[in-house]
């Protein structure tokens, strides 16, 4: 059966790259009755968070993408944390260290520096030179005596093609002279990404890794040391990367687009658009067809179908899809995530009463339609918050035309001795003031529109009248008039 992972450093919040990742191996998983595992990578402490874990598991929930195995739930394969299993790794480490496959390196940071110095004046490019490699016990217990502690090296063979497969990219190669030989474990004995990854990538059952395309270089490293460990290689498929809207290459400090799945939870958009968007990401299903719910991408996601070259992050796109599974979203659900946003604000009570809850629910089922995420209600239905009215040029040129104190004074004194102020009543004292002024249409509307909005065009009238409320409605007229 198909075993795939996702394997994070819990460095922070789920980015969209890794969410990708996250999201191709849980639906390859469902698709074909495999298994979805988390791991955390978090052998490098000088980048790990302490929230680090729960902030990604977080993000996970969120999208929906349950897991078969991780830290919370536990598994056949755990522990599921990397610094968890560290005598694991050591096991393995003897092992490539009894049949010379890796050596242990005393060189310090300055030696190392001092090498890579005499290479570049020599014009070479590469890796470690392997100085270390033939270290005789006399010079070992010079070392040691020193009190150096030694990383351990794996040993590069030389002359080596290095091809593989990738599910994505398909036939890659690599020379294993343009490899020098890396570290695997440093000299507290823990090990580092290439070598943890393979040990639990294997004694998991990782069949298929899904992963970044910045991981290629690092595939031919560990190739090598499946084969010096006698494991199995996994099959591989790297994913190309995911460019800015100006086709550049992302980085994490790009505020044209938002990277992190936590911030589209506060923004309020909803999972199952943020879902079917990140799975466009590189994967099209051909044809036109773009709106996929979690179940049609399970029956249809495809590595095949994945492309070689960049995708391009569109933001504008997003929230448009984001818009239309709004739209089509229940309206109570819509409410839920603009509440928030409004107490937030300072628009509205923490506690509302039923008429309370019923104005809101009004206010938000009259811009449902408009708002590409929820946040955006705020700056939608400020109008129906904010005591001063904000008029703009279009709205203010109609307010000149010549009809226009007659329309509004007539609908004062409608609004004045109206008894009651709903949206069923509100039609009525408007078609009073059509009887008494002999205005309608355009005339009518726009003019009334105009001084209670300071907008030409806006959602429907009588809702907006009735939000507003008669006092507000009749303040606003009165200072006009
Ligand atoms: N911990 C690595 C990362 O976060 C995982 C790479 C891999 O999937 O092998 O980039």
């Amino acid at each position: 059966p198909l075993r795939v992972r996702y394997a994070p450093s819990p460095t922070g919040h789920l980015h969209i790259g890794g969410a990708r990742t996250a999201l191709f191996d849980y639906l390859l998983a469902r698709r074909h009755g495999g298994a979805f595992v988390v791991r955390f990578e978090d052998t490098d402490q000088t980048r790990h968070k302490e929230s680090g874990i729960e902030d990604q598991l977080n993000g996970l929930r969120w999208l929906g993408l349950e897991w078969d195995e991780s830290v919370d739930i536990g598994g056949p394969y755990g522990p599921y944390r990397q610094m968890e299993r560290l005598d694991i790794y050591q096991t393995h480490l003897n092992q490539l260290l009894q049949s010379g496959h890796a050596y242990p390196c005393y060189c310090s940071e300055a030696d190392l520096e001092q090498e890579r110095a005499e290479q570049e004046a020599r014009g070479e490019m590469g890796g470690y030179s392997g100085k270390c490699r033939h270290l005789t016990p006399e010079q070992i217990a010079a070392f040691e005596a020193e009190g150096r502690k030694p990383s351990t090296r794996f040993l590069v063979p030389a002359d080596r093609i290095i091809g593989f497969e990738d599910k994505v990219r398909e036939h890659v190669e690599f020379e294993s002279n343009g490899i020098g030989d890396f570290i695997i474990a440093r000299p507290d004995g823990i090990p580092t990404y290439n070598f943890a990854v393979i040990v639990d990538d294997h004694m998991m059952k990782i069949n298929l890794v899904i992963r970044g395309e910045e991981h290629l270089s690092n595939t031919p490293r560990q190739i090598l040391m499946y084969e010096a460990l006698g494991m199995p290689v996994p099959e591989f498929a790297h994913l190309a990367l995911i460019l800015n809207q100006d086709r550049k290459k992302m980085s994490k400090r790009d505020e044209s687009i938002i990277q992190f799945i936590e911030q589209y939870r506060e923004l309020g958009y909803l999972p199952e658009a943020v879902v079917n968007f990140i799975a466009l990401l590189g994967w099209s299903p051909g044809g036109e067809e773009e709106m996929f719910t979690k179940e049609e991408l399970i029956a249809q996601f495809d590595l095949d179908r994945v492309s070689k070259s960049p995708a391009v992050f569109d933001m504008d796109k997003l929230n448009w899809m984001n818009n239309a599974y709004l739209k089509k979203a229940p309206l109570s659900r819509v409410v839920d995530l603009c509440v928030p946003h409004l107490q937030k604000a300072g628009y509205i009570e923490p506690q509302l009463d039923e008429a309370g809850q019923a104005w809101v629910t009004a206010l938000i089922g009259l811009n449902q339609e408009r708002m590409r995420f929820a946040a955006e209600i705020v700056e939608l239905s400020s109008i129906f918050f904010k005591e001063e009215l904000v008029i703009d040029e279009e709205a203010a040129a109609i307010l000149k035309e010549e009809h226009v104190p007659v329309v509004l004074t007539s609908f004062l004194g409608q609004v004045e001795q109206a008894e009651s102020f709903t949206v069923e009543a509100i039609p009525a004292l408007l078609k009073q003031v059509q009887k008494d002024t002999g205005y309608k249409g355009k005339q009518l509307f726009m003019s009334i529109r105009s001084a209670l909005t300071g907008q030409v065009h806006g959602p429907d009238l009588n809702v907006s009248l009735y939000l507003l409320g008669k006092e507000k409605v009749a303040a606003r007229l009165q200072n006009l008039l």
